[in-house]
Protein backbone atom coordinates (compact mmCIF):
# COMPACT_ATOMS: atom_id res chain seq x y z
CA UNK A 1 0.00 0.00 0.00
CA UNK A 2 0.60 3.32 -1.09
CA UNK A 3 -0.96 5.31 1.60
CA UNK A 4 0.58 6.12 4.68
CA UNK A 5 -1.99 8.21 6.41
CA UNK A 6 -5.24 7.38 8.36
CA UNK A 7 -8.53 6.72 6.95
CA UNK A 8 -12.26 6.85 8.65
CA UNK A 9 -11.43 3.02 9.27
CA UNK A 10 -8.62 3.57 11.95
CA UNK A 11 -10.15 6.17 14.14
CA UNK A 12 -13.59 5.48 16.43
CA UNK A 13 -16.07 7.80 14.84
CA UNK A 14 -19.49 6.68 16.94
CA UNK A 15 -21.05 9.27 18.58
CA UNK A 16 -19.04 12.05 17.30
CA UNK A 17 -19.18 15.10 15.18
CA UNK A 18 -17.45 14.63 11.56
CA UNK A 19 -16.94 17.26 9.25
CA UNK A 20 -15.91 16.27 6.27
CA UNK A 21 -14.36 18.30 3.09
CA UNK A 22 -15.77 16.37 0.26
CA UNK A 23 -15.28 17.85 -3.51
CA UNK A 24 -18.74 19.03 -4.68
CA UNK A 25 -17.49 21.37 -7.17
CA UNK A 26 -20.06 19.79 -9.61
CA UNK A 27 -21.51 21.42 -13.04
CA UNK A 28 -24.79 23.18 -12.61
CA UNK A 29 -27.62 24.56 -15.34
CA UNK A 30 -30.40 25.91 -14.04
CA UNK A 31 -29.72 24.81 -10.58
CA UNK A 32 -29.42 21.40 -11.20
CA UNK A 33 -26.35 19.33 -11.57
CA UNK A 34 -25.37 17.84 -14.70
CA UNK A 35 -22.58 15.34 -13.81
CA UNK A 36 -22.86 14.15 -10.74
CA UNK A 37 -19.57 12.33 -10.74
CA UNK A 38 -18.22 13.33 -8.02
CA UNK A 39 -21.01 13.58 -5.78
CA UNK A 40 -21.03 9.66 -6.31
CA UNK A 41 -17.49 9.51 -5.44
CA UNK A 42 -17.95 10.48 -1.78
CA UNK A 43 -20.89 8.31 -1.04
CA UNK A 44 -18.78 5.70 0.15
CA UNK A 45 -17.45 7.88 2.79
CA UNK A 46 -20.40 9.46 3.64
CA UNK A 47 -22.15 6.02 4.35
CA UNK A 48 -19.02 4.10 6.45
CA UNK A 49 -19.68 7.76 8.72
CA UNK A 50 -23.32 7.30 9.11
CA UNK A 51 -23.61 3.51 9.45
CA UNK A 52 -20.83 3.62 12.45
CA UNK A 53 -22.95 6.45 14.18
CA UNK A 54 -21.21 9.41 13.27
CA UNK A 55 -23.04 12.69 12.32
CA UNK A 56 -21.59 13.97 9.15
CA UNK A 57 -21.34 17.54 8.31
CA UNK A 58 -20.31 18.09 4.85
CA UNK A 59 -18.18 20.96 3.01
CA UNK A 60 -16.71 21.74 -0.33
CA UNK A 61 -16.31 24.81 -2.67
CA UNK A 62 -18.41 25.24 -6.24
CA UNK A 63 -17.04 27.21 -8.99
CA UNK A 64 -14.78 30.44 -8.98
CA UNK A 65 -17.21 33.13 -6.61
CA UNK A 66 -15.59 36.42 -5.95
CA UNK A 67 -15.28 36.01 -2.01
CA UNK A 68 -17.27 38.72 -0.86
CA UNK A 69 -20.50 37.18 0.36
CA UNK A 70 -23.40 34.40 -0.95
CA UNK A 71 -23.39 34.25 -4.65
CA UNK A 72 -27.04 32.59 -5.77
CA UNK A 73 -25.97 30.68 -8.66
CA UNK A 74 -23.26 29.23 -6.83
CA UNK A 75 -24.97 27.66 -3.97
CA UNK A 76 -24.35 23.62 -2.58
CA UNK A 77 -27.49 23.25 -2.46
CA UNK A 78 -28.16 21.31 -5.48
CA UNK A 79 -25.09 19.15 -4.57
CA UNK A 80 -26.85 18.69 -1.52
CA UNK A 81 -30.05 17.91 -3.11
CA UNK A 82 -28.58 15.53 -5.57
CA UNK A 83 -26.52 13.35 -2.47
CA UNK A 84 -30.21 13.17 -0.91
CA UNK A 85 -31.92 11.44 -4.73
CA UNK A 86 -28.56 9.57 -5.21
CA UNK A 87 -28.57 7.85 -1.41
CA UNK A 88 -31.91 8.65 -0.17
CA UNK A 89 -30.62 9.98 3.25
CA UNK A 90 -32.56 13.35 4.63
CA UNK A 91 -29.77 15.37 4.09
CA UNK A 92 -30.33 18.87 5.61
CA UNK A 93 -28.78 21.98 4.00
CA UNK A 94 -27.71 25.56 5.88
CA UNK A 95 -27.22 28.58 3.59
CA UNK A 96 -23.94 29.85 5.25
CA UNK A 97 -20.62 28.78 6.02
CA UNK A 98 -19.22 30.53 8.71
CA UNK A 99 -21.86 32.73 10.51
CA UNK A 100 -24.14 31.87 13.71
CA UNK A 101 -26.72 30.06 11.62
CA UNK A 102 -24.15 27.61 10.45
CA UNK A 103 -22.62 27.15 13.89
CA UNK A 104 -26.18 26.11 15.38
CA UNK A 105 -27.14 24.03 12.50
CA UNK A 106 -23.66 22.04 13.14
CA UNK A 107 -23.97 22.15 16.97
CA UNK A 108 -27.76 20.49 16.73
CA UNK A 109 -26.32 17.29 13.94
CA UNK A 110 -27.18 13.82 16.02
CA UNK A 111 -25.10 10.58 14.77
CA UNK A 112 -26.57 9.80 11.72
CA UNK A 113 -27.49 13.36 10.83
CA UNK A 114 -26.20 14.98 7.29
CA UNK A 115 -25.10 18.41 6.97
CA UNK A 116 -24.30 20.34 4.24
CA UNK A 117 -22.89 24.00 4.54
CA UNK A 118 -22.49 26.22 2.17
CA UNK A 119 -19.69 27.51 -0.66
CA UNK A 120 -16.43 27.59 1.54
CA UNK A 121 -15.66 30.24 -0.84
CA UNK A 122 -17.72 32.86 -0.50
CA UNK A 123 -14.91 34.32 1.94
CA UNK A 124 -11.99 35.21 0.46
CA UNK A 125 -10.15 34.20 3.46
CA UNK A 126 -11.06 30.93 2.82
CA UNK A 127 -8.94 30.67 -0.31
CA UNK A 128 -5.32 31.74 2.02
CA UNK A 129 -5.96 29.28 4.98
CA UNK A 130 -6.50 32.01 7.29
CA UNK A 131 -6.28 30.44 10.88
CA UNK A 132 -9.84 31.58 11.84
CA UNK A 133 -11.61 29.97 8.98
CA UNK A 134 -9.59 26.89 10.06
CA UNK A 135 -10.33 27.43 13.74
CA UNK A 136 -14.39 27.77 12.67
CA UNK A 137 -14.40 25.28 10.81
CA UNK A 138 -12.82 22.80 12.99
CA UNK A 139 -14.84 23.87 15.74
CA UNK A 140 -17.96 22.08 14.00
CA UNK A 141 -16.49 18.46 14.50
CA UNK A 142 -14.25 16.23 16.78
CA UNK A 143 -12.92 14.88 14.00
CA UNK A 144 -11.68 16.17 10.63
CA UNK A 145 -12.16 13.99 7.53
CA UNK A 146 -10.54 15.13 4.16
CA UNK A 147 -12.19 12.89 1.04
CA UNK A 148 -12.32 15.68 -1.69
CA UNK A 149 -8.88 14.70 -3.84
CA UNK A 150 -9.59 16.89 -6.45
CA UNK A 151 -8.58 19.70 -4.27
CA UNK A 152 -6.17 17.91 -1.97
CA UNK A 153 -3.07 20.04 -3.67
CA UNK A 154 -4.49 22.96 -2.84
CA UNK A 155 -3.21 24.37 0.91
CA UNK A 156 -6.40 26.07 1.48
CA UNK A 157 -8.70 26.85 4.58
CA UNK A 158 -10.85 23.97 4.07
CA UNK A 159 -8.34 21.22 2.78
CA UNK A 160 -6.04 21.61 5.26
CA UNK A 161 -7.27 23.95 8.31
CA UNK A 162 -9.02 21.85 10.45
CA UNK A 163 -6.54 19.52 10.97
CA UNK A 164 -4.21 21.72 13.03
CA UNK A 165 -6.94 21.60 15.44
CA UNK A 166 -8.70 18.11 15.69
CA UNK A 167 -7.62 14.79 14.51
CA UNK A 168 -7.38 14.59 10.60
CA UNK A 169 -7.89 11.49 8.45
CA UNK A 170 -8.43 10.27 5.05
CA UNK A 171 -11.59 9.47 3.18
CA UNK A 172 -12.26 6.84 1.04
CA UNK A 173 -11.72 8.30 -2.27
CA UNK A 174 -8.73 10.01 -1.31
CA UNK A 175 -6.99 6.94 -0.04
CA UNK A 176 -8.20 5.02 -3.02
CA UNK A 177 -6.61 8.18 -5.63
CA UNK A 178 -4.06 8.23 -3.96
CA UNK A 179 -2.62 4.80 -3.53
CA UNK A 180 -3.48 4.18 -7.14
CA UNK A 181 -1.59 7.27 -8.76
CA UNK A 182 1.43 6.32 -6.30
CA UNK A 183 1.25 2.62 -6.51
CA UNK A 184 1.73 2.61 -10.34
CA UNK A 185 5.36 4.07 -10.13
CA UNK A 186 6.41 2.26 -7.02
CA UNK A 187 5.16 -1.40 -8.22
CA UNK A 188 3.75 -1.11 -11.70
CA UNK A 189 3.05 -4.45 -13.17
CA UNK A 190 5.14 -4.67 -16.67
CA UNK A 191 5.50 -4.00 -19.03
CA UNK A 192 4.07 -0.16 -18.02
CA UNK A 193 2.68 2.16 -21.09
CA UNK A 194 2.33 5.48 -20.49
CA UNK A 195 0.75 7.58 -22.97
CA UNK A 196 0.56 11.61 -22.75
CA UNK A 197 -1.50 13.56 -25.23
CA UNK A 198 -2.81 17.38 -24.73
CA UNK A 199 -1.84 20.48 -25.94
CA UNK A 200 1.88 21.45 -24.46
CA UNK A 201 4.65 20.14 -23.70
CA UNK A 202 5.44 22.89 -20.68
CA UNK A 203 2.68 21.82 -18.64
CA UNK A 204 3.26 18.54 -18.92
CA UNK A 205 7.22 18.73 -18.29
CA UNK A 206 6.66 17.42 -14.75
CA UNK A 207 4.34 14.05 -15.65
CA UNK A 208 6.75 13.19 -18.72
CA UNK A 209 9.74 13.42 -16.71
CA UNK A 210 8.40 11.47 -13.73
CA UNK A 211 7.04 9.03 -16.56
CA UNK A 212 10.40 8.42 -18.62
CA UNK A 213 11.76 7.13 -14.93
CA UNK A 214 9.24 4.36 -14.29
CA UNK A 215 7.79 3.48 -17.75
CA UNK A 216 8.91 1.28 -20.28
CA UNK A 217 7.03 2.70 -23.22
CA UNK A 218 6.33 6.10 -23.38
CA UNK A 219 3.68 7.15 -26.00
CA UNK A 220 3.55 10.84 -26.95
CA UNK A 221 0.70 12.07 -28.80
CA UNK A 222 -1.43 15.36 -28.81
CA UNK A 223 -0.37 19.12 -29.55
CA UNK A 224 2.61 18.14 -27.46
CA UNK A 225 4.55 15.84 -30.16
CA UNK A 226 5.12 19.10 -32.49
CA UNK A 227 7.80 20.30 -30.19
CA UNK A 228 9.36 17.17 -29.73
CA UNK A 229 9.47 16.91 -34.08
CA UNK A 230 11.38 19.91 -33.65
CA UNK A 231 13.93 18.84 -31.29
CA UNK A 232 14.34 15.68 -34.12
CA UNK A 233 14.84 18.33 -37.33
CA UNK A 234 11.46 18.32 -38.60
CA UNK A 235 9.05 21.60 -39.40
CA UNK A 236 5.80 21.40 -38.18
CA UNK A 237 3.87 23.65 -40.10
CA UNK A 238 1.38 25.95 -38.31
CA UNK A 239 0.85 22.95 -35.51
CA UNK A 240 1.01 24.05 -31.97
CA UNK A 241 4.95 24.76 -30.75
CA UNK A 242 6.57 25.69 -28.41
CA UNK A 243 9.50 27.35 -29.02
CA UNK A 244 11.03 27.53 -25.47
CA UNK A 245 11.02 23.90 -25.27
CA UNK A 246 12.18 22.35 -27.87
CA UNK A 247 15.90 21.94 -26.77
CA UNK A 248 14.34 20.10 -22.84
CA UNK A 249 12.22 17.70 -25.34
CA UNK A 250 15.05 17.03 -26.97
CA UNK A 251 16.86 16.25 -23.89
CA UNK A 252 13.85 14.09 -22.77
CA UNK A 253 14.45 12.16 -25.92
CA UNK A 254 18.08 11.61 -24.69
CA UNK A 255 17.11 10.80 -21.10
CA UNK A 256 14.59 8.30 -22.19
CA UNK A 257 17.24 6.08 -24.27
CA UNK A 258 19.37 6.45 -22.00
CA UNK A 259 17.12 5.21 -18.94
CA UNK A 260 15.91 2.57 -21.55
CA UNK A 261 12.23 4.09 -22.01
CA UNK A 262 11.30 3.62 -25.39
CA UNK A 263 9.42 6.53 -26.64
CA UNK A 264 6.86 5.99 -29.32
CA UNK A 265 6.32 9.47 -31.48
CA UNK A 266 3.43 9.59 -34.03
CA UNK A 267 4.79 8.57 -37.67
CA UNK A 268 1.87 10.08 -39.78
CA UNK A 269 -0.74 13.18 -38.88
CA UNK A 270 -4.21 14.46 -39.71
CA UNK A 271 -3.24 18.02 -40.58
CA UNK A 272 -5.54 20.60 -41.43
CA UNK A 273 -5.50 24.45 -42.86
CA UNK A 274 -7.14 25.93 -39.87
CA UNK A 275 -8.34 25.43 -36.75
CA UNK A 276 -12.29 25.16 -36.85
CA UNK A 277 -14.87 22.95 -36.59
CA UNK A 278 -15.34 22.71 -40.62
CA UNK A 279 -11.85 21.90 -40.94
CA UNK A 280 -11.27 19.18 -43.52
CA UNK A 281 -8.42 16.90 -42.09
CA UNK A 282 -5.55 15.06 -44.90
CA UNK A 283 -3.09 12.27 -43.66
CA UNK A 284 0.44 12.91 -44.21
CA UNK A 285 3.72 11.55 -42.41
CA UNK A 286 5.56 12.99 -39.99
CA UNK A 287 8.57 14.74 -41.61
CA UNK A 288 6.68 15.77 -44.65
CA UNK A 289 4.10 18.19 -42.89
CA UNK A 290 4.10 21.50 -45.22
CA UNK A 291 4.70 24.68 -44.27
CA UNK A 292 0.78 25.81 -43.95
CA UNK A 293 -0.81 22.81 -42.37
CA UNK A 294 -1.03 22.57 -38.51
CA UNK A 295 -1.79 19.09 -37.02
CA UNK A 296 -4.89 18.05 -35.54
CA UNK A 297 -4.52 13.93 -34.96
CA UNK A 298 -2.77 11.41 -34.67
CA UNK A 299 -2.54 9.38 -38.53
CA UNK A 300 -3.72 5.85 -39.24
CA UNK A 301 -0.05 4.13 -38.93
CA UNK A 302 0.13 5.93 -35.11
CA UNK A 303 -3.37 4.45 -34.49
CA UNK A 304 -2.19 1.25 -35.17
CA UNK A 305 1.65 1.70 -33.70
CA UNK A 306 0.04 3.46 -30.58
CA UNK A 307 -2.48 0.26 -30.67
CA UNK A 308 -0.08 -2.51 -30.76
CA UNK A 309 1.54 -0.99 -27.64
CA UNK A 310 -1.60 -0.82 -25.50
CA UNK A 311 -2.47 -4.18 -26.35
CA UNK A 312 0.94 -5.87 -24.93
CA UNK A 313 0.85 -3.84 -21.78
CA UNK A 314 -0.33 -4.67 -18.24
CA UNK A 315 -0.36 -1.27 -17.03
CA UNK A 316 -1.04 2.01 -18.64
CA UNK A 317 -1.41 5.15 -17.26
CA UNK A 318 -3.03 7.67 -19.59
CA UNK A 319 -3.45 11.58 -20.03
CA UNK A 320 -3.81 14.11 -21.88
CA UNK A 321 -5.96 13.22 -25.19
CA UNK A 322 -4.11 12.26 -29.18
CA UNK A 323 -5.89 15.21 -31.39
CA UNK A 324 -8.43 17.95 -31.04
CA UNK A 325 -11.15 15.64 -30.12
CA UNK A 326 -14.17 18.55 -29.10
CA UNK A 327 -14.05 18.40 -33.31
CA UNK A 328 -15.18 15.16 -33.91
CA UNK A 329 -13.54 14.75 -37.34
CA UNK A 330 -10.10 14.82 -35.24
CA UNK A 331 -11.14 12.66 -32.37
CA UNK A 332 -10.58 9.37 -34.05
CA UNK A 333 -7.12 8.99 -33.21
CA UNK A 334 -8.24 9.46 -29.60
CA UNK A 335 -11.37 7.19 -30.13
CA UNK A 336 -9.14 4.12 -30.92
CA UNK A 337 -6.39 4.64 -28.34
CA UNK A 338 -9.06 4.79 -25.74
CA UNK A 339 -10.62 1.46 -27.38
CA UNK A 340 -7.10 0.04 -27.32
CA UNK A 341 -6.50 0.47 -23.56
CA UNK A 342 -10.33 -0.88 -22.87
CA UNK A 343 -9.55 -4.18 -25.33
CA UNK A 344 -6.38 -4.33 -23.24
CA UNK A 345 -5.84 -7.22 -20.75
CA UNK A 346 -4.14 -4.08 -18.35
CA UNK A 347 -4.78 -2.16 -15.30
CA UNK A 348 -5.63 1.34 -16.54
CA UNK A 349 -5.28 4.62 -15.56
CA UNK A 350 -6.58 7.78 -16.62
CA UNK A 351 -5.88 11.20 -15.37
CA UNK A 352 -6.49 14.89 -16.65
CA UNK A 353 -9.75 16.30 -16.94
CA UNK A 354 -9.96 16.50 -21.23
CA UNK A 355 -8.91 12.59 -21.04
CA UNK A 356 -12.19 11.72 -18.83
CA UNK A 357 -14.20 14.11 -20.58
CA UNK A 358 -12.87 11.95 -24.06
CA UNK A 359 -13.38 9.11 -22.43
CA UNK A 360 -16.59 9.58 -21.25
CA UNK A 361 -17.72 10.79 -24.78
CA UNK A 362 -16.66 7.64 -26.14
CA UNK A 363 -19.14 5.97 -23.94
CA UNK A 364 -15.52 3.97 -22.22
CA UNK A 365 -15.43 4.41 -18.50
CA UNK A 366 -16.76 1.77 -17.13
CA UNK A 367 -13.79 -0.41 -19.36
CA UNK A 368 -10.93 1.29 -17.44
CA UNK A 369 -9.68 0.33 -13.56
CA UNK A 370 -9.42 4.00 -12.34
CA UNK A 371 -10.10 7.22 -13.37
CA UNK A 372 -9.12 10.35 -11.54
CA UNK A 373 -11.52 12.21 -10.26
CA UNK A 374 -9.05 15.00 -9.49
CA UNK A 375 -7.19 17.21 -12.49
CA UNK A 376 -4.34 19.38 -11.10
CA UNK A 377 -3.93 16.91 -7.63
CA UNK A 378 -3.78 13.68 -9.96
CA UNK A 379 -1.09 15.03 -12.15
CA UNK A 380 0.93 16.57 -9.33
CA UNK A 381 0.84 12.91 -7.88
CA UNK A 382 2.02 11.97 -11.32
CA UNK A 383 4.82 14.61 -10.88
CA UNK A 384 5.81 13.16 -7.76
CA UNK A 385 5.20 15.53 -5.54
CA UNK A 386 3.38 14.85 -2.41
CA UNK A 387 -0.02 16.53 -1.51
CA UNK A 388 -0.70 19.27 1.05
CA UNK A 389 -4.20 17.94 2.09
CA UNK A 390 -2.75 14.61 2.49
CA UNK A 391 0.48 15.79 4.28
CA UNK A 392 -1.68 17.34 7.29
CA UNK A 393 -3.35 14.01 7.95
CA UNK A 394 -2.65 11.64 10.66
CA UNK A 395 -0.15 8.79 10.09
CA UNK A 396 -0.90 5.57 9.98
P1 LIG B 1 -5.97 16.85 -19.85
O1 LIG B 1 -7.06 17.80 -19.41
O2 LIG B 1 -6.51 15.47 -20.09
O3 LIG B 1 -4.79 16.88 -18.93
P2 LIG B 1 -4.81 18.78 -21.65
O4 LIG B 1 -5.57 19.84 -20.96
O5 LIG B 1 -3.36 18.73 -21.48
O6 LIG B 1 -5.45 17.33 -21.28
O7 LIG B 1 -5.04 18.85 -23.21
C1 LIG B 1 -6.30 18.79 -23.79
C2 LIG B 1 -6.39 19.67 -24.98
O8 LIG B 1 -5.35 19.40 -25.91
C3 LIG B 1 -7.68 19.49 -25.73
O9 LIG B 1 -8.45 20.66 -25.62
C4 LIG B 1 -7.25 19.20 -27.16
O10 LIG B 1 -8.04 19.88 -28.13
C5 LIG B 1 -5.83 19.73 -27.19
N1 LIG B 1 -5.05 19.13 -28.27
C6 LIG B 1 -4.82 17.82 -28.49
N2 LIG B 1 -4.13 17.65 -29.63
C7 LIG B 1 -3.94 18.86 -30.15
C8 LIG B 1 -3.30 19.36 -31.34
N3 LIG B 1 -2.75 18.53 -32.21
N4 LIG B 1 -3.29 20.68 -31.55
C9 LIG B 1 -3.86 21.53 -30.65
N5 LIG B 1 -4.48 21.13 -29.53
C10 LIG B 1 -4.51 19.82 -29.28
MG1 LIG C 1 -7.19 19.93 -19.60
Amino acid sequence: MAFTKKTVRDIDVEGKRVIMRVDFNVPLKDGVVTDDTRVRAAIPTIEYLKENGAGVILMSHLGRPKGDGPEPELSLKPAADKLAELTGYDVKFVADTYGDEAAAACAAVQPGDILVLENVRFLKAEKKNDPEVAKKLASYGDIFVLDAFGTAHRAQGSVVGPAEFIPAVAGFLLEKEVDTLTSIFAEPERPFVAIVGGSKVSSKIGVLENLIESADTLIIGGGMAYTFFLSKGYTVGTSLQEEDWIERAGEMLAKAEAKGCKILLPIDNVVTDHFGEDAVGEVVDSDKIPDNRMGMDIGPKTEALFSEAIAGAKTVFWNGPMGVFEFDQFAHGTEVVARAVADSDCTSIIGGGDSVAAINKFGLADKMSWISTGGGASMELVEGKALPGVEVLLDA
